[in-house]
């Protein structure tokens, strides 16, 4: 499908424009997509004239709409009694078609810019699933929607529950699905009839690529992501705006950092990782209870969060020892990646809930880096991160006015991969 994305038109000022073009554009996405007119000039900082050629520039593209009519008046900066403009994502502009692959669901979505999820398809995954089959339904599903969504298709973004090559998109061992490794990005290319470019990433890395645009990490600086979404713990580092990923996109296994040495063993062949003792399996064996079968076992652990929160002693002393663990694990992250903020995402956002205290108390007990500068511990805020991000990927290249969709870029983002 073809979009206006190479209708690019030269400003007064060149490469000037047109980078201010894709600035005001990416304000516009990381505010939700809706803010005023004066708001985006003045967090612009070009001066109004420039600003609006950028504007003009966009809604040309067919990207942004400017109503003319606010209902209520926002900002200050167009000055008392003077409403400025509003300017929206256009219903025009190119979608992202998103995957998140977990070990008991797949969510396939349409997701335009300013974060917005239009359309989610949700389908059942059974235990120990069929490579081919998963990618049949991931490329059917994407079809599908990219027929319905009625929108130009900027892209396919893929979270997967593994490390993920940035190179070329290789799933490195999804080891909760028991699979070995898979290329994943090639595989979904394969299956589906139009050119759409493919990007895959990591789970955690992607999920904290969105809170970190359009959540509870904006304007952090080094932002530290530990997330719990089923079983084990996922991590991320967003440094200075981009993914930190590593050599080759495979950093920051947090799950895998050794918190026992002798302690139980762990499928990726080590044992006492951070993830065995904080995650929850973790959590149910802290209390008593069976952590198996692994299907239902994020539901039952919020159960038991409930409990705790409602005063069950057993369920009590399981939440302490499992957040304490979970605080010495940040620890020594805080010691290592001196970050400004940390997020809990999914089940560690319900345990921080009911047991931040703990989990901060233990942080610095153990870090002196965290008694000398204490580090805000916060929960995630995005329900569907993982899917937010995922689609990042193929918006960013919406939000570059990338001429054409296999444009070289350079947004900062390691680990993960794109097809080109
Ligand atoms: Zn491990």
């Amino acid at each position: 499908m073809s979009t206006s994305l190479s209708s690019r038109r030269p400003g007064p000022n060149g490469n000037d424009s047109a980078n201010n073009a894709s600035r005001l554009l990416t304000l516009l996405h990381h505010a939700g997509g809706r803010a005023t007119r004066a708001a985006l000039t003045a967090e612009l900082g070009c001066g109004r004239s420039a600003a609006g050629y950028a504007l003009s520039d966009l809604v040309g593209r067919g990207l942004v709409r400017v109503d003319e009519h606010p209902a209520a008046r926002r900002g200050g900066a167009a000055g008392p009694g003077r409403p400025s403009h509003e300017v929206l994502i256009a219903p025009t502009s190119p979608v992202a078609l998103a995957v998140h692959l977990r070990v008991d669901t797949l969510d396939v979505a349409v997701v335009g810019l300013g974060g917005r999820v239009l359309r989610v398809e949700r389908e059942p995954v059974e235990a120990r699933p069929d490579v081919a089959s998963i990618f049949l339904r991931i490329s059917r599903l994407l079809r599908k929607l990219g027929r319905e969504a009625g929108r130009p298709i900027a892209g396919v973004g893929l979270s997967l529950p593994s490390p993920v090559r940035a190179e070329d998109g290789y799933a490195l061992e999804p080891r909760h699905l028991e699979w070995a490794g898979v290329p994943a990005r090639d595989l979904v290319r394969e299956g589906l009839d139009e050119p759409w470019p493919v990007h895959a990433g990591n789970d955690a890395n992607l999920a904290a690529l969105a809170e970190h645009r359009h959540g509870a990490g904006r304007g952090a600086r080094q932002l530290l992501y530990v997330t719990t979404e089923h079983i084990g713990i996922g991590g991320a580092l967003i440094s200075e705006g981009g993914l930190f990923g590593g050599a080759r996109g495979y950093a920051m296994e947090v799950g895998h950092t050794t918190a026992d040495p002798d302690g139980p063993a762990c499928s990726c062949g080590s044992r006492g990782c951070l993830e065995l003792v904080a995650d929850t399996r973790a959590l149910l064996r802290a209390a008593g209870l069976p952590q198996s079968p692994v299907t239902g076992i994020g539901y039952r652990a919020r159960v038991l969060m409930e409990a705790a929160e409602r005063g069950d002693e057993a369920a009590a002393r399981a939440v302490d020892e499992v957040a304490a663990r979970l605080g010495a694990g940040l620890a020594g992250l805080v010691n290592l990646l001196d970050p400004d903020r940390i997020l809990l995402g999914g089940l560690l956002a319900t345990l921080h809930s009911i047991a931040a205290r703990r989990i901060v108390a233990t942080l610095g007990e153990r870090s002196f880096l965290e008694r000398a500068v204490p580090v805000p511990v916060m929960p995630a805020a995005l329900d569907c991160g993982a899917l937010l991000g995922a689609a990042e990927l193929a918006l960013d290249q919406v939000l570059q006015l990338a001429d054409a969709p296999s444009a070289t870029m350079h947004s900062g983002l390691g680990g993960v991969a794109r097809s080109g």
